[in-house]
């Protein structure tokens, strides 16, 4: 495995990492994902990352923008972008990679001895998140989830890092602030955190595509989060609203289907949800005339994330209700 720039010297090179993959189709290959790294002068070092997930598309169009337009002599510090993270899943438009199956954000800290996803891992933390004093990876619902358009730390047991962390979410700028409840081991998140670094995530949208109005919270939160650290000159732009300071306790915030069916939303991304609220139906396929399940809210907050297909399966992550975050102070 080797980088073929030097990520430490000045000025804007574009390379990639090359990760041997001698298969059927091409011995002697490698799978190349590529690189950019744009540094001048002193200050921090922002790893910024897409297309862990190949197919979640606000994140990776963001950074191609970023990568063409940002000059050294827009840097104090150092960027480095990896617009395609988990690049086989993004070749193939995938969540997860076609090669081996690997699901990018569940195999940190990799395996230099691994399949092709789990040495991408080993050396992105080796290289990579090693240099970075900030990391900011950009997710959004890929084909199968849909999100209003958010930036995403956890709770972190470290108060400094935490507070930290949330003034970076708020720079970021868009409509919700997020604190998920989710376990962290194998993610990049959990692999930055754990170094004590500032790790802010995203949810933008989803839907495996995107708009123009989620490329725009995009490049304004990436743009906003470089000039909250100083790598950028300026100040964050401020949008019309302050971002929503929401939090998702496991009890009751994420709802999953417990039957095959027709997903009927009763109401849309962004609205206001009560405790008991039918929030959506589903309806049994085979049998017309029947009564659908009702699937109600178990919390007074927003309506967050939903399942991004017409059709839902036991097990499928239904809704998800983002309630206001306590005792956070920033
Ligand atoms: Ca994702």
């Amino acid at each position: 495995m080797t980088i073929d720039i030097d990520l430490d010297a000045p000025g804007k090179q574009t390379g990639a990492i090359h990760i041997p993959s001698s298969r059927d189709e091409s011995a002697w290959g490698a799978v190349m994902v590529p690189v950019t790294v744009i540094a001048n002068g002193d200050g921090p070092t922002v790893l910024l990352v897409a297309g862990n997930h190949g197919d979640e598309y606000e994140g990776q169009v963001a950074l191609h923008k970023l990568a063409n337009r940002l000059a050294p002599e827009h840097v104090n510090g150092r960027v480095i972008i990896l617009t395609g993270l988990n690049f086989p899943a993004v070749q193939a438009a995938m969540r997860t990679s076609p090669l081996d199956g690997g699901n990018m954000n569940r195999i940190f800290p990799g395996d230099p001895q691994g399949n092709i996803s789990q040495r991408i891992a080993h050396i992105v933390a080796e290289e990579l998140v090693s240099r970075a004093d900030i990391v900011l990876d950009l997710h959004s619902g890929g084909k199968t989830l849909d999100f209003v358009p958010s930036a995403v730390m956890h709770h972190l047991d470290d108060d400094a890092l935490m507070d930290k962390t949330a003034k970076a979410l708020l720079a970021f700028g868009a409509p919700v602030a997020m604190i998920l409840g989710e376990d962290t081991s194998g993610m990049l998140d959990g692999e930055v955190e754990g170094r004590g670094k500032v790790f802010v995530s995203t949810e933008l949208g989803g839907l495996g595509m995107t708009t123009a109005e989620r490329v725009r919270w995009a490049d304004m939160g990436v743009d906003n989060v470089l000039k909250h650290f100083g790598v950028i000159d300026g100040d964050p732009a401020k949008p019309d609203h302050a971002p929503r300071f929401l939090d998702t306790e496991p009890e009751g915030c994420f709802i999953r289907a417990r039957h095959d069916g027709l997903y009927e939303p009763l109401v849309d991304l962004g609205e206001e949800v009560e405790k008991g609220q039918p929030i959506v139906h589903v309806w049994d396929i085979n049998n017309p005339g029947e009564e659908p399940v009702v699937y109600s809210a178990k919390r007074s907050g927003m309506f967050y994330a939903r399942h991004g297909k017409g059709l839902v399966k036991r097990g499928d992550c239904l809704a998800v209700i983002g309630v206001d975050a306590k005792g956070i102070a920033v």
